[in-house]
């Protein structure tokens, strides 16, 4: 789950770490006040989206002046912010965070994720923060420092210190810097975030670190210990269909493709998936409808996979352990009844009763083709797909 720059730097405030002065805007009315209350003559217009690249896309501008604030603010409320890691579409935005400026002498990038390497947190830094580290990162990996967390004895002052150095900070940066890290790593632990990135991490004019921005993951399958993260989420900033699975308990996610897959079993999802690719198709979504499978089941998944648009072809790949294939089958037949799908299904059933199951939908009235064999059940998907491409 991700949480809005605001939200983290509201975090960041409890665990005293360093940001300046800002309020949330939601509604233009509210602008007088905010910018009275933050700052004197200039402020930090900032769009609050669930995506970075906000700067070099219109969504973080410098203000002058309170006719120039209310003209960004009425351009950037209500419209969708198309940025590089958006898709083309991008992400709404309902509120707007405007902070105080400050005199930046350097951009420094800082972060904190779980590394899956290694198993543990892993501090990230770089004297070259700012807007373009995805390039200093691709041209110059040498100036991307990482440096592992002992999960034992938790963050060193002796590594603490080495970063620092690596930074080139004076005595007085290199303090502010130690407790910063620290602090981060107690709010990491404590609230179970997946990542926190600073980028950047400025050094002020007067010689003080800032986080200036601010991206915060958290562990979704955490959220059951941490309620009140779960409380700030934002749906708009999600995808619709991912949402509703969610609620439904289906394991879903969105993705660029036509052909739509539905599958008991994470493992097997993504074999199915991997199968559609090596064939030259493309999947649509990964979807996990777990073990417990029925019709009212397969009816949700369906209506899931067909409010996607994208999507001109289903492949349903069941493997009966403890399900029974011919309860799938029925399922299958009663959705496609009711719902009348109009799109190619393709089924391919193995395990208990499979054949039972296979019999049941070739015996039926409605269009869905029974394959036993997965290699051929893609193959068949993609090609019936491709004759009905939108
Ligand atoms: P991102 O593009 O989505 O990562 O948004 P950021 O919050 O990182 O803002 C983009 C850039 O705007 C930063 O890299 C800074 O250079 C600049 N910026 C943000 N806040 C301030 C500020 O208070 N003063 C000044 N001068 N620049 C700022
Ligand atoms: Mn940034």
């Amino acid at each position: 789950m991700n949480l809005h720059e605001y939200q983290a730097k509201n975090l960041y405030r409890k665990y005293d770490i360093p940001t300046t002065k800002g309020k949330l805007l939601t509604h233009p009315s509210q602008l007088d006040d905010i910018l009275r209350s933050v700052g004197k003559n200039k402020w930090v217009i900032k769009a609050q989206v669930h995506a970075g690249g906000r700067g070099k896309a219109g969504g973080v501008v410098l203000v002058n002046s309170k006719k120039e604030a209310n003209e960004e603010v009425r351009r950037l409320l209500g419209s969708n912010l198309v940025t590089h890691q958006t898709n083309a579409q991008g992400q709404a935005v309902n509120s707007i965070y405007i902070e105080e400026p400050c005199e930046i002498k350097d951009e420094i990038y800082l972060a904190f994720i779980v590394d899956r390497t290694s198993q543990r947190i892993m501090i990230i830094t770089s004297s070259e923060g700012g807007m373009d580290i995805e390039e200093v990162a691709e041209r110059f990996p040498e100036k991307i420092l990482r440096n592992p967390i002992n999960p034992i004895v938790g963050i060193m002052p002796a590594q603490c210190r080495q970063i620092c150095e690596d930074l080139g900070f004076d005595k007085d940066l290199s303090v502010q810097m130690i407790d910063l890290m620290k602090n981060i790593y107690k709010m990491f632990v404590q609230k179970d975030l997946s990542l926190v990135e600073i980028n950047p991490l400025v050094v002020t004019k007067d010689n003080k670190l800032i986080c200036l921005d601010g991206k915060v993951v958290v562990d979704n399958s955490a959220l059951y210990r941490q309620p009140k993260m779960n409380e700030i989420r934002d749906d708009s900033q999600e995808d619709e269909r991912e949402l509703k699975a969610e609620k439904l308990d289906l394991n879903y996610v969105s993705l660029d493709g036509n052909i739509a897959c539905m599958v008991n079993g994470a493992g097997l999802a993504m074999a199915t998936m991997d199968l559609i690719k090596t064939h030259g198709g493309e999947p649509a979504n990964f979807l996990d409808v777990g073990g417990s499978v029925n019709e009212k089941r397969v009816i949700e998944a369906f209506e899931i996979i067909l409010s996607d648009t994208k999507v001109n072809g289903i492949l349903v790949n069941i493997f009966g352990g403890i399900v029974r294939c011919d309860i799938i089958a029925a399922g299958i037949i009663g959705a496609a009844e009711k719902m009348n799908i109009n799109i190619p299904i393709v089924v391919r059933l193995e395990g208990t009763n499979a054949k039972e199951g296979l019999e049941l939908i070739k015996n039926s009235n409605v269009t869905v083709y029974e394959e036993a064999d997965l290699d051929k059940a893609a193959l068949k998907i993609i090609e019936l797909s491709n004759k009905g491409a939108k």
